[in-house]
């Protein structure tokens, strides 16, 4: 059961769905610009594939925002049971569409289709979510390429609480494609000294231990306790866990990789979960589409009349 009187944190609270706020306010004044400017309306497509519960709300926020901010949004929702040739042919076709400008393939597929086929024959250059071989290459050697949103979206809650990273010790908790080692790629060309690690990892929480940059990328509810975080860190929790709900009443609550209550009190900063990493991985989606919009119809990306 909760802690109904919880020790309040000493860590500063970074308030993700506030900053996504702006960052889509910001894309939203810009995609306007486009608009009036340029004829042009940025266009997302996201390709959902079966009726995986969790994926159905990622898709419906993603489409949802998009509209928000003036962008079109188009959803292609394919059966559970679609064969892998059907599924290329629609990434095929949307690749071939103008009018589209940004591809987004829903993860995971269902078993029957092999996401990286699908992913190899996505354009590059319409890849949202930065996942092609051409765009990780890219970002691997430094150069601009599509970066994914989640690691977009850390890096810009972790420079909210300081811009300098210059030689801070990283250590990244997780090394998918989509986020572990993008993330870590980030930090490194932030001249951060990167420490990537997983499940073959020994003395995890020693490793963690002397991160003054920990992102949590796991996928396992509250795994980095408390006592493996350095003081002061910031600490930037990726992981979106479901628990088992308590009550009949309840959906279960929503948790991170981290256990916030005890990392709270070490931390110097952190992410909670929700209303930290979630909502920025939308708007740097959004952000992502923009850019890809204007690459993609040759115009240039419009400045922020309200930025600084
Ligand atoms: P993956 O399952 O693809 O990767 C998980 C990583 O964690 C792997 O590298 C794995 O290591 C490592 N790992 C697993 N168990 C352990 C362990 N016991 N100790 C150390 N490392 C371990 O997950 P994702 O990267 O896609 O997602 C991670 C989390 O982030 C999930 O909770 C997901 O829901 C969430 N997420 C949140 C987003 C957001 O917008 N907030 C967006 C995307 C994901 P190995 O490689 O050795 O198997």
């Amino acid at each position: 059961m909760a802690d109904e009187n919880p020790t309040p944190p000493t860590a500063k609270i970074i308030d993700g769905t506030a900053i996504a706020a702006r960052v889509r306010a910001s894309v939203a004044r810009r995609t306007a610009i486009l608009k009036t400017e340029f004829d042009l309306t940025p266009t997302l497509a996201v390709v959902l594939v079966g009726d995986d519960p969790a994926s159905q709300i990622y898709v419906g926020m993603k489409t949802k925002r998009a509209a928000e901010v003036g962008m079109k949004a188009r959803d292609i929702d394919m059966s559970a049971s679609a064969a892998q040739g059907q599924v290329i042919e629609v990434v095929e076709q949307l690749n071939a569409d103008k009018d589209v400008h940004a591809i987004l393939v829903q993860l995971p597929l269902p078993p029957q289709i092999k996401a990286e086929e699908v992913i190899d024959i996505l354009d590059p250059a319409k890849d949202v979510d930065g996942l092609h071989i051409i765009n990780t290459g890219l970002l691997t050697s430094g150069r601009v390429g599509v970066v994914p949103a989640t690691p977009l979206g850390c890096l810009a809650l972790i420079k909210s609480v300081t811009q300098d990273l210059e030689g801070l010790d990283a250590v990244v908790v997780g090394r998918s494609n989509l986020v572990g080692k993008p993330i870590a790629q980030l930090l490194l060309r932030e001249h951060c000294s990167v420490t990537t690690v997983h499940s073959r990892t020994r003395n995890l929480d020693e490793i963690c231990r002397r991160a003054d940059i920990l992102v949590a990328a796991v996928g396992r509810p509250e795994m980095v306790r408390g006592d493996w975080i350095k003081p002061g860190a910031i600490v930037i929790d990726v992981g979106i866990n479901r628990l088992e709900p308590q009550g009949a009443d309840e959906k279960g609550r929503l948790v991170g990789d981290v256990n916030f209550a005890e990392a709270a009190q070490v931390a110097g900063a952190i992410t909670p979960v929700p209303k930290g990493v979630g909502p920025m991985t939308i708007a740097c989606l959004l952000q992502n589409t923009l850019a890809l919009a204007c690459r993609n119809a040759g115009v240039p990306m419009p400045k922020d009349p309200e930025a600084a």
